[in-house]
């Protein structure tokens, strides 16, 4: 019937797997068909023959319908058509039907070609409601939702998702995926290779793409502008019996979530209290102006209210926060000028001065824009009928004298004003490379003394304790020595305070005191060391607080065939006042553990005296400041003050700085027990403090000298 051999044409019919329909075109009554198009309908070929196509759809077609199918047929040569055809017992398949016109000289038939689209169109050939269910669905979504077919064609979208890319629904729906109307861009803006988007890659993979940031440009105005809109896109795949279906793209919105943050950012850039920039964004525009390089110099004033501590330990942090608030206001009038200014810390702003021109112009513009903020923070601040004077010093750096880095710059400028802060109140300072200088030294200095400690190549020198009334040496004092490869001596004076500070004050006090603990043990050993009498040694503030120093100090000395009675440990009056209950307790230890304690420098400190019979004391050290001072009458009489005060509290006194004999006369008069001096001896190295204990042995009476005798401090010291 289709072909020249009937019987063949039959056998490859019968084989097909779509179906073929012949049917009447006037009526669509049903002249043919094969197996599989009965199978379309759940039923077998010869009981579909003399039915029409148009009872077996759903809705079923009238025959009015069914005659236009057909003169679409005869107008195109060939018409798709998508069909649901309905079983016996209701089962819908949905079908694509290519209906064509046969017309040989024995017939006049209509062959319509059926394929199951149920297993390979999941939207496209299915039901009209079902597509209306799933657009109403889709359209219904909060999120801006477009499907596309397995092929990539957009069969859906709903309002939000034209909204979100600008176009029209006329312009997406036919579309492919592959060849979007829309540009999707990265997140940095740069095109995205279309094979690279979330709906291309499901479709690709089979599998979901979830959560891609980028961006498009949206049309808006017409078209005549676009804005950037920032989404975040997901592709789901869909699929049907038959395997992918095609892909659901999702998109989201996040260019108010993206104003939102980048809104919190510059909160977070600028200080709540004042919103002058925070330290990280000042230090973000210093070291961007500093990149600009070129002709441009940056100049940064680092600016200290000097006085803001009192402010805020008289009046409170919240008059102290209002103050701070006024100081930025000042400042902020400043800004006409094309100032960047931040508040880097309490109560520290930075101006920075961005310009040009050789730098001794640049330099005058620095300071007068300096003396102005110092100007204008120093005029009277009132606040709730309060007049505050507050004063101001401002540490100035410039590229590219002080550093062509912005970090560089900042601390520099740091340094200025820091190096300002020793001379006092509104102080104006420039950045001078040789504050560096000084910084560097102190590193190499630290490095040294550690390689010395490490090396053991500090010296202990003693210095003799003489007893007033005996003569005897009561005591001696000892004093670390360094010696420098480079430098020759250095004085503890100058490297203890560097030591604390770094740390390299613990492993000193180490060294001394097992220097001090062998060579006591071996002056015992001989019996060099007068009965009853001490080593004294001291003892720095970090040592002290350190917490496992009574315990180091204890097993220091069990190593050592010395008693805790023999060593005193000297600490100062400023240590002991800065936690009195604590330093009590670890005193209160020390004194049980059998050791002395000794008031190093007394006299100095701003303590009441009060204290001091609270404390296991053992001896007071009157400050040789005041020793030096003893023609002075306030200096006499706060020696006998302190002399008279450690007599009545059964505490040792000893005079330091002892250099005249006019000195000691006065001090035997007022009752003072022992000194030490130069007039007695200076710090002796060890074998020159042997030989001194050596010839003051056997205990001699010190014979009165002639008055006005001062001995120079490397005199000889035997005494016959
Ligand atoms: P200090 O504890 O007050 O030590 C007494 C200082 O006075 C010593 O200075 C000593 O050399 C000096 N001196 C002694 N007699 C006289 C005198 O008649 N006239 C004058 N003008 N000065 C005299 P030195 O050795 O330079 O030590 C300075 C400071 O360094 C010491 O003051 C002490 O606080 C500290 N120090 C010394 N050795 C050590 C140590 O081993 N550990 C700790 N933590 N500090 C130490
Ligand atoms: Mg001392
Ligand atoms: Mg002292």
């Amino acid at each position: 019937m289709l072909g020249s051999s009937p019987q063949l044409s039959a056998a490859v019919v019968a084989l097909l797997d779509d179906g073929i329909w012949v049917l009447d075109p006037a009526s669509g009554t049903i002249l043919d068909t094969n197996a599989a198009a009965a199978e379309q309908v759940g039923t077998v070929p010869h009981l579909l023959v003399g039915r029409t196509l148009g009872e077996l759809l759903t809705p079923p077609m009238s025959v009015a319908e069914w005659i236009t199918v057909v003169r679409t047929v005869d107008h195109l040569g060939a018409h798709t058509i998508a069909m649901s055809l309905v079983g016996p017992d209701g089962a819908v398949t949905p079908a694509e039907v290519t209906v064509t016109r046969h017309r040989t000289d024995d017939a006049d038939v209509i062959v319509a070609r059926s394929t199951d689209a149920s297993e390979r169109l999941w939207l496209h050939a299915a039901s009209r409601a079902e597509r209306d269910r799933l657009e109403s669905t889709v359209a219904s979504l909060g999120e801006a939702v477009a499907v596309a077919d397995r092929s990539g064609r957009i069969c859906t979208v709903n309002d939000l998702f034209c909204q979100m890319v600008g176009l029209p629904a006329e312009r997406i729906l036919d579309r492919s995926v592959f060849d979007p109307p829309w540009t999707a861009l990265d997140t940095d803006g740069t095109p995205l290779p279309t094979e690279s988007t979330p709906a291309v890659l499901s479709l690709r993979q089979h599998q979901a793409v979830r959560d891609v940031d980028m961006a498009v440009d949206r049309p808006v105005d017409g078209g005549t502008r676009s804005e950037r809109r920032w989404i975040r896109a997901t592709a789901v795949p869909r699929s049907g019996p038959g395997g992918l279906d095609g892909t659901v793209l999702t998109l989201t919105d996040l260019t108010e979530t993206r104003r939102t943050e980048q809104y919190l950012q510059r909160l977070a850039t600028s200080d709540a209290l004042t919103g002058l920039a925070t330290r990280p964004r000042i230090g973000e525009i210093v070291a961007t102006a500093v990149e600009l390089g070129g002709g441009t110099r940056v100049g940064v004033l680092h600016v200290d209210i000097d006085n803001f501590r009192t402010v805020n330990d008289t009046f409170g942090p919240t008059t102290g926060d209002r103050v701070l608030a006024e100081v930025a206001t000042r400042l902020r009038d400043l800004e006409e000028r094309r100032l960047d200014l931040g508040r880097i810390g309490v109560d520290e702003f930075l101006v920075v001065l961005v310009g040009d021109g050789p730098s001794l112009t640049f330099d005058a513009r620095l300071r007068r824009l300096g003396e102005e903020v110092q100007r204008r923070l120093e005029r009277p601040l009132e606040l709730d009928g309060l007049e505050l004077h507050l004063t101001a010093s401002v540490g100035i750096a410039r590229t590219p004298d002080d550093g062509t880095d912005g970090t560089t710059l900042l601390r520099a400028a740091e340094r200025a004003l820091s190096a300002g802060r020793h001379a006092g109140r509104h102080q104006l300072r420039f950045y001078d490379a040789s504050l560096d200088e000084r910084t560097r030294e102190g590193i190499e200095l630290d490095r040294d003394l550690r390689l010395a400690v490490a090396q053991r190549k500090l010296e202990v020198h003693y210095q003799p304790i003489i007893d007033l009334h005996t003569g005897a040496v009561a005591a001696a004092e000892a004093l670390v020595r360094w010696t420098h490869p480079e430098r020759g001596p250095i004085s503890p004076a100058n490297f203890i305070p560097a030591a604390e500070a770094t740390g390299s004050i613990a492993a000193i006090g180490d060294l001394v005191l097992n220097t001090v603990a062998e060579d006591l043990a071996g002056w015992n050993a001989v019996s060099l060391f007068p009965h009853g009498a001490r080593v004294a040694v001291n003892i720095s503030t970090s040592e002290f607080e350190h917490r496992g120093f009574v315990d180091r100090l204890a097993a220091t000395l069990d190593r050592s065939d010395v008693s805790p009675s023999q060593i005193e440990l000297e600490i100062t009056e400023t240590l002991l006042m800065e936690d009195l209950t604590t330093s009590a307790l670890r005193l209160e230890a020390l004194d049980e553990l059998g050791f002395l304690v000794a008031l190093d420098d007394f006299g100095t400190g701003y303590s009441s005296l009060s204290y001091l019979h609270t404390l296991p004391l053992h001896t007071l050290k009157i400050d040789r400041r005041f020793v030096g001072d003893l023609r002075d009458g306030r200096s006499s009489t706060i020696t006998r003050a302190i002399l008279s005060l450690a007599r009545n509290l059964g505490i040792v006194a000893v005079a330091e700085g002892v250099e005249t004999e006019e000195q000691r006369r006065f001090l035997t008069d007022a009752g003072c027990d022992q000194v030490q001096g130069f007039l007695i001896a200076p710090p002796l190295p060890k074998a020159a403090f042997e030989r001194f204990l050596a010839e003051r042995r056997p205990l001699v009476q010190l014979p009165e000298p002639a008055a006005g005798a001062a001995l120079a401090p490397q005199a000889d010291f035997h005494l016959a």
